[in-house]
């Protein structure tokens, strides 16, 4: 029988920003809360643009003073372009149909998720770092999670693991998304030109029409910019190249990033990753939920992986709070959360199905000639998904209803 090294209300899995999110919330209800992380941070993560609909939670956490003060770069706004036009939209987040979310921040993933984690440990978190969690069990009055020192008992465990999905693939409910293979690969560079409207914006290029892949170039405020390729796995495979050849190859015959990368030298290795669309059969469970990327992932192009897992423990921290209100920690008490991380999924993936549709991108860069769909689409960009007055929801999830015909319907019609 292993060790109990420590008692708690809420074990967390993974000391990333939903974890960390997680862990500052539960602390400012006056839970006791444990953080299981297996790395030793500062250490590099992908996924560096947020969302302006982040901003709201990371403000309740009370961290955002200290990422203001880390010198974050500022995003205001999204460029999207079709690299075979060369056709280009600023989408600015000020304009989306809420006024009061118009930037984010463009984070390298070392220094702030450190930071993050160092604020909720700040408000009374037990961190256990490095430490691996291998399992976890349930029983009648609380739930137990092994690590690789020893385990610890809680009344809640969440797993916010990431991609590794730790509950999850114990479980066997990870389900890869099996119409949406891709592969990335990726690195930070010096010398690249940036947005030329705003230094701090991403910009988005989309190559090959629906088939092929698209480039992000994402600013620091160090200087340098992180640029990455996603591309189809089967696209990829037919080339014959090695992951960094690849990006070489894609990189000198894209029409707008080539020139944007003429002088660049890269800061180090390219790396790259294969597969990283996929949800889980379920998200929580009696006495366990599932949040961010370890319930579900999907297609990184309009950058919402953060967001969705800031979001989700928002919404879980209050669902939690009513639990430890009611004494029901069962599943049926987590539905409506699984409901509400289903829901902004679903919102999601139907915009990135629109953007690999050629004719939605083409409608996208030309949108300033239709400004209640520029609106719209600025709104999704910024992460405000569920947003009940933005039409184009509707109309992409197919939900239609009374926007049937509405006017971003006839737009895009
Ligand atoms: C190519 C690509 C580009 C992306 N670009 C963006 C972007 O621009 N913007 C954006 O918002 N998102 C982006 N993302 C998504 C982003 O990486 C994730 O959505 C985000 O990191 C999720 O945060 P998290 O806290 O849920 O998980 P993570 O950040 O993955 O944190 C999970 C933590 O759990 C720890 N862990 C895992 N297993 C265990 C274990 N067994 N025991 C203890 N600890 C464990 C890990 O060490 C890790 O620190 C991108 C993803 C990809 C693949």
């Amino acid at each position: 029988m292993a060790d109990v090294i420590a008692t708690c209300d809420v074990a967390i899995v993974g000391g990333g920003p939903g974890g960390s999110t997680l862990g500052a919330l539960l602390r400012k209800q006056g839970r006791s809360v444990c953080i299981v992380e297996r790395d030793v941070f500062p250490r590099f993560r992908i996924g560096e643009s947020l969302l302006p609909f982040s901003m709201d939670t990371l403000g309740a956490t009370g961290v955002l003073p200290k990422i203001e003060a880390g010198g974050f770069m500022h995003k205001h706004g999204a460029r999207f372009v079709v690299d075979e036009t060369l056709e280009e939209e600023c989408f600015w987040f000020r304009n989306g149909l809420d006024d009061g979310h118009p930037m984010a921040y463009q984070v390298q993933r070392a220094p702030f998720d450190k930071l993050l984690l160092d604020h909720a440990v700040e408000l009374g978190v037990k961190l256990y770092q490095p430490l691996a969690a291998t399992g976890f069990r349930v029983e009648p009055d609380r739930a137990v999670l092994a690590t690789t020192g020893g385990n610890i008992e809680a009344q809640i465990v969440c797993d916010v693991s990431g991609r590794w999905t730790f509950m999850s693939s114990q479980q066997k409910q990870r389900r890869i998304h099996p119409s949406h293979r891709k592969i990335t690969v990726f690195g930070h560079f010096r010398n690249v030109t940036r947005c030329e409207q705003d230094p701090g914006n991403i910009i988005i290029a989309r190559f090959g029409e629906t088939k092929m892949g698209w480039f992000w170039l994402i600013p620091f405020s160090d200087g340098t910019t992180s640029v990455g390729v996603v591309a189809d796995s089967a696209y990829f495979r037919e080339s014959g190249k090695s992951p960094t050849e690849f990006f070489r190859q894609s990189v000198a015959s894209s029409r707008s990033i080539g020139p944007r990368m003429k002088n660049a030298e890269p800061c180090g290795e390219l790396r790259s990753e294969a597969d990283f669309s996929y949800t889980s059969e379920r998200h929580v469970g009696d006495r366990l939920i599932k949040i961010g990327d370890a319930g579900a992932f999907i297609d990184p192009v309009f950058s919402s992986g953060v967001f969705l897992s800031v979001k989700a423990a928002d919404m879980a921290a209050e669902k939690i709070a009513k639990a430890f209100d009611t004494g029901d920690l069962s599943e049926k008490a987590f539905a409506d959360y699984e409901r509400m991380v289903r829901r902004g999924t679903k919102v999601f993936w139907a915009f990135i199905d629109a953007f690999y549709n050629k004719d939605f991108l083409n409608r996208m860069v030309t949108s300033r000639r239709r400004p209640l769909l520029q609106k719209s689409i600025t709104s999704l960009l910024a992460g405000d998904i569920y947003n009940e007055n933005n039409q184009l929801i509707s109309y992409l999830t197919g939900e239609g209803g009374a926007y049937a015909d509405s006017e971003v319907a006839e737009l895009l019609g």
